[in-house]
């Protein structure tokens, strides 16, 4: 057990100062007005983890080398080129050492859980390795490595363009049956259990790549095992998909998933970029979550998510790095808002009725949301949850706001670095005063595979 006081903190029903929180077996048990004796000071002001609902690991090792244009040809398909040349050299062992990397950055800058939406199933020549889950196990090692949490979502991708087209070269260590697909979930359920502070999911990887049978399929086996099992899915991230979704199905995405899966509060839609209003309010009815991932889409020239008005409307999101052209959830949560403020020529759009700040609004909200998409304990401060929580350092948020209804703006809008000093994962420090126990020999193995992987 450990007894740990903060000066300032952001609990679920708001700001306090002054308390205790009693930490036992990585859950808090008790919150205690005032300082109780042999308590750990924290050095700054305490607020809940952020959770990441979008990440391909692997995608951390190109972020910056699809940057060089030519002549506006550049878009997400040329950008997928570059990342199937990369897949053609990685191994196992290269793909755990990214993967550590990244989560060291993930929680410096202050995610304390991540979604691993995770297709790089088999060999470099697309044959299974001895163990299916070899490469899913690599991502659990490289979470408990770093300490971050983990929701493994084994990617189910079965053909190259709507109407199960076959496979390209570039995708053959993704592909799966859905039989072995089922068996790949089972045994990274298996894995699970034993690595702590880690659960399972699916993703099934759009709906140009699952046929209708094989989703159902995996859908069934998934919720067999887990009924309250995650399930992400790339939905609607770019016109072209939405097209060929309409001419195959005659049916937009979004619409068909809304028609043709039982979405509940377990999905999110991760990029659900190009909706229309009916599709909208069909998430929000369902209770699916869109998993928005606001510096990607704009790298990558998606489009902007109708946020203002899902919000509005009552919709759950969650934010995800996805790509990792940023790892840095104050980004995204900036990105998000910023987005709205050009679209509309507005200023302060996703604050709420009951929260003004904008920040503190999307930061809570985010949080929450991004709990529900991995279906963790976790997203707010309160007894009963996890204890995954950053320190923003106290100088420097001096040097911003003076009262607390401004310290999330000050830290979204005008931070100019990390604002990040310690993060606790599951009851444990993971970053302390900045750093990362693993940070110098991570850093060095992966600037050696960087060299190796870009010759
Ligand atoms: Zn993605």
């Amino acid at each position: 057990m450990m007894k740990l006081f903060a000066e300032k903190i952001l609990l679920a029903d708001g700001w306090a100062t002054d308390k205790t929180l009693v930490i036992d077996k990585g859950v808090i048990t008790d919150v205690i007005a005032g300082f109780v004796d042999s308590a750990e000071r924290a050095e700054g002001i305490v607020i809940p983890g952020m959770v990441n609902c979008h990440s391909h690991a692997f995608q951390r090792a190109f972020a910056g080398f699809s940057e060089q244009g030519s002549e506006g040809q550049d878009s997400f398909w040329t950008w997928r080129n570059i990342m199937y040349k990369f897949l053609g050299q990685l191994t196992a062992e290269h793909a755990q050492v990214i993967a550590t990397q990244l989560y060291i950055e993930m929680l410096k800058m202050g995610y304390t859980r991540v979604a691993e939406f995770h297709y790089l199933h088999h060999q470099i020549d697309g044959k299974n390795y001895a163990q299916l889950s070899e490469m899913a196990e690599a991502i659990f090692k490289a979470a408990k490595g770093t300490g971050i949490g983990l929701t493994m979502l084994p990617v189910l991708y079965r053909h190259a363009g709507f109407g199960e087209l076959p496979a390209n070269d570039g995708q053959k260590r993704f592909i799966n049956s859905t039989e072995q697909f089922n068996q790949l979930v089972s045994d990274c359920f298996s894995l699970s259990s034993t690595y702590s502070n880690t659960n399972v999911g699916i993703a099934p990887h759009s709906l140009r790549a699952v046929d209708k049978k094989s989703l159902h399929s995996a859908v069934n086996h998934v919720r067999n095992l887990d009924a309250k099992a995650p399930i992400h899915i790339h939905i609607a991230e770019q016109q072209k998909e939405v097209e060929d979704c309409l001419e195959h199905y005659g049916e937009r995405p979004v619409q068909w998933l809304l028609n043709n899966a039982e979405l509940d509060e377990q999905w999110c839609l991760i990029h659900a970029t190009h909706i229309n209003d009916n599709e909208r309010k069909g998430i929000i009815a369902s209770k699916a979550i869109a998993g928005i991932c606001p510096t990607t889409e704009a790298n990558l020239g998606d489009g902007i998510f109708p946020t203002t008005e899902f919000l509005l409307e009552g919709g759950t999101f969650a934010i995800g790095s996805d790509s990792h052209i940023s790892v840095n959830p104050v980004e995204e949560l900036r990105w998000l808002e910023y987005a709205q403020r050009l679209i509309k020529q507005q200023r302060a759009i996703l604050a709420s009725p009951k929260q003004a700040s904008v920040g503190q609004n999307l930061w809570q909200k985010a949080a929450l949301g991004g709990a529900q998409s991995t279906n963790s304990n976790t997203g707010e401060l309160r007894i009963g949850k996890q204890a995954d929580l950053l320190v923003l350092k106290k100088n420097e948020m001096k040097l911003f706001a003076h009262s607390d209804q401004y310290l999330l703006d000050s830290l979204i809008f005008a931070s100019q670095q990390n604002m990040v000093s310690d993060v606790m994962v599951n009851g444990q420090w993971v970053v302390r005063g900045g750093q990362h126990a693993l940070e110098q020999d991570s850093a060095k193995q992966f600037t050696d595979i960087l060299e190796h992987l870009s010759a």
